[in-house]
């Protein structure tokens, strides 16, 4: 009896196996929500004919690169999986957590939530990726079974065809979810501006890699069993060194440590001056949003995780905030674009496409939020959604094919 049960059990886990499909998730970093209506994205307006497009996908505040991609493939804000922002220091101990540094982005005591690719792994599914930040930790418990050391310079080319090897490996060593990664939107959008035409030339090359990948997939006829998700983690808008504050020159008479980046500032004042330093930056704050701690609106949800400062500062979009340091540099090198503004501005916003077995045809829907792409691959990959996550499944899952 029991050897039947675990025979029907067997066929049943096989079964789940073989039909489960694979999934790309790709990331375009820097992809605004409306750079694909500029007419030389023909590979995403197929991908949209074939399966869902949504008007925009909200990111998460601060709309910076590491810890958005961290809330896309964590499921939570960014106060709960603990990047709060690119560069920053734990106040306990003074050390700093940067996006550059290898040894700080290995070190799985920064991670304090589940990626995808840990739940996936977990459950027996086997999962790679070809750069996404949070993908290369040192415990190989916390990281995909197949993943790359991030290399800025690597041509993209070659990231398609490691992605495409893997899909050929033997069924039982293959990945069935795969993230990949490409900079390009983002580093023109910075130095030459979102509506540049040197930005349009980067949109178009990420399009086509998009087609590479997609003609390849056909090549070794996994076209039809892969879901191909495109994605961005924030949008870009125009910036100018005439919208310039000097939040030090304000605070000119104050000791403060000052995190974050031109977008959002992060101030912690010497103990008992917070209140004084509050109160200064509210009588200037023409372009910027100032806030102590306690009162961050509920919207931004980052408050609760003591690496966040005292005060944050908002700066208006297109705006920049700059010590006296970083002022100099402002005006040699600022170029033209930035990111990391306040998340419901629909400049910070980024693309969300999605076709493939799992998802319905030629659906095309509003916003959609980051955070809830990662209950979404639960859902395809039937995995229990953690009650910890802040995305919500049904604010999303009606984009997917509902089983007849
Ligand atoms: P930013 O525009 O400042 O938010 O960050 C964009 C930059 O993040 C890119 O130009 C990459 O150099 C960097 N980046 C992206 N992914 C990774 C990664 N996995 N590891 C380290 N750096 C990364
Ligand atoms: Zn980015
Ligand atoms: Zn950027």
């Amino acid at each position: 009896m029991k050897k039947l049960l675990f025979i029907i059990f067997l066929t049943a886990f096989l079964k789940v196996q073989s039909q489960t499909p694979y999934t790309i998730l790709i990331s375009f970093d820097g992809f605004r929500w409306d750079y694909s209506e500029r007419e030389i994205t023909p590979n995403l307006d197929k991908l949209a004919g074939q399966g869902v497009s949504a008007l925009s996908l909200r990111p998460c505040f601060p709309t910076k690169t590491y810890p958005n991609h961290l809330s896309i493939i964590t499921g939570c804000y960014i106060e709960k999986h603990g990047i709060i922002a690119n560069s920053f220091a734990d106040p306990l101990t003074g050390e700093e957590f940067s996006l550059s540094n290898r040894n700080t982005v290995q070190n799985e005591k920064w991670y304090k939530a589940k990626t995808f690719w840990e739940l996936a792994e977990e459950n027996g599914i086997k999962s790679a990726s070809y750069f996404f930040p949070g993908s290369e930790l040192k415990n190989p418990k916390r990281r995909p079974s197949y993943f790359h050391y991030y290399d800025h310079n690597l041509p993209y080319e070659d990231r398609i065809d490691g992605v495409i090897d893997w899909l050929k490996l033997p069924i039982k060593e293959r990945p069935k979810f795969i993230s990949l990664y490409f900079h390009e939107t983002d580093s023109y959008g910075h130095k030459y501006g979102p509506d540049a035409p040197e930005t349009n030339i980067a949109i178009a090359l990420l399009d086509s890699m998009l087609g590479i990948l997609m003609h390849e997939l056909e090549n070794i006829d996994l076209r039809d069993s892969t879901n191909i998700i495109v994605l961005s983690d924030h949008g870009m808008t125009e910036i100018s060194t005439e919208r310039v504050v000097n939040i030090e020159e304000l605070l000119n008479e104050y000791e403060v440590k000052i995190q974050g980046e031109k977008p959002f500032m992060l101030i912690e004042p010497d103990g008992d001056e917070i209140d004084e330093v509050y109160e200064i930056l509210k009588l200037h704050d023409e372009h910027y949003s100032v806030y102590k701690k306690q009162k961050i609106p509920e919207w931004f949800h980052y408050k609760n995780n003591n690496a966040i400062s005292s005060i944050l500062v908002v700066a208006e979009n297109g705006w920049s905030l700059v010590t006296n340091d970083w002022l100099e540099s402002f005006n040699k090198y600022a170029g033209k674009g930035n990111h990391g503004y306040d998340n419901n501005h629909f400049d910070m916003h980024g693309i969300f496409y999605a076709a493939g077995p799992s998802f319905k045809n030629n659906y095309k829907t509003g916003t959609v939020w980051n955070i809830d792409i990662f209950p979404l691959l639960c859902e395809i990959y039937m995995l229990p959604v953690s009650e910890n996550i802040d995305g919500k499944s049904e604010r999303i899952n009606f984009i997917l094919k509902e089983n007849k």
